[in-house]
C-alpha cells in the first residue's frame, strides 16, 4: 500500500506557512514504512529539532482506480479516520529552500499515525465534518472538509490520473491552520466529529 498526503489544501493552513495557495493539489507521497503500528508511541527521531502535528482527515480506498470520474469517486472508499502527518519542519524547510525533494522531511518512519476507521455512512455529510487535536488536553487543531480547497472527491480524481489507487492504500487530505512543535511525552488525542479515534504519546 501506499500513503498519498495532500499539501496546501486549508487557505488558512498555507497562509500560516507562508505558502501560496495552489492552483492545483500538492501532492507527495510516504511509503508504507511511514505508517505507524497500531499501539506503538511515536518516538522523537534524532535527525529533527523541530518535528510538527498537521492532524489530517484520511480517506482508505478499498476499490482499485485509474483515471477515476470525480463523480465517481465515492465509490472508491468507504471508511475514513483522523490521521498525524508528522512533518520535520526544519528538514523541510531546508529542503524547500534547495529545492529539493521533501521526502526526508515527510516519509520519514512512524511519520503516518492514523486512527480507527469509521463508516462514512455514519455521517450525513462528508463535506461538512469536524476532526480536531488535542496535545496534553488542550485543543489545538479544528478543522472542517468544508474548509477544503479540493474536496475528497475532488482529490481522489486527481491523485488517479498520476497513481492508479489500489485496495488498502490511505489518502492524508490536507491540514487545517494551527500546526506546531511536538515535544518528547506529549499526548495526543484525535477526534473525528465527537468521536475519539486516535491517542498517542511521544517517545
Ligand atoms: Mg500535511
Amino acid at each position: 500500500m501506499k500513503i498519498i498526503c495532500i499539501g496546501r489544501n486549508y487557505a488558512a493552513h498555507a497562509e500560516e506557512l507562508n505558502n501560496p495557495v495552489p492552483k492545483e493539489p500538492v501532492i507527495f507521497l510516504k511509503p508504507d514504512t511511514a505508517l505507524l503500528p497500531k499501539k506503538m508511541p511515536f518516538f522523537y527521531p534524532s535527525f529533527s529539532k523541530e518535528i510538527n502535528f498537521e492532524v489530517e482527515l484520511v480517506i482508505k480506498i478499498d476499490r482499485v482506480g485509474k483515471s477515476i470520474p470525480e463523480k465517481f469517486a465515492h465509490k472508491y472508499y468507504s471508511e475514513l479516520t483522523v490521521g498525524i502527518d508528522f512533518t520535520a519542519r526544519d528538514l523541510q524547510q531546508n529542503l524547500k529552500e534547495k529545492g529539493l525533494p521533501w521526502e526526508k522531511a515527510k516519509a520519514f518512519d512512524g511519520s503516518a499515525p492514523v486512527g480507527k476507521f469509521i463508516s462514512k455512512d455514519k455521517f450525513e455529510n462528508l463535506n461538512d465534518l469536524s476532526f480536531s487535536l488535542n496535545a496534553n488536553g488542550e485543543q489545538k487543531q479544528l478543522g472542517n472538509t468544508s474548509n477544503m480547497l479540493n474536496g475528497i472527491d475532488q482529490i481522489i480524481a486527481h491523485i488517479s490520473q498520476y497513481f492508479t489507487l489500489k485496495i488498502g492504500d490511505l489518502i492524508f487530505t490536507g491540514t487545517p491552520k494551527g500546526v506546531g512543535p511536538i515535544a518528547i511525552g506529549d499526548h495526543f488525542e484525535c477526534f473525528l466529529e465527537e468521536e475519539k479515534v486516535m491517542d498517542l504519546k511521544v517517545r
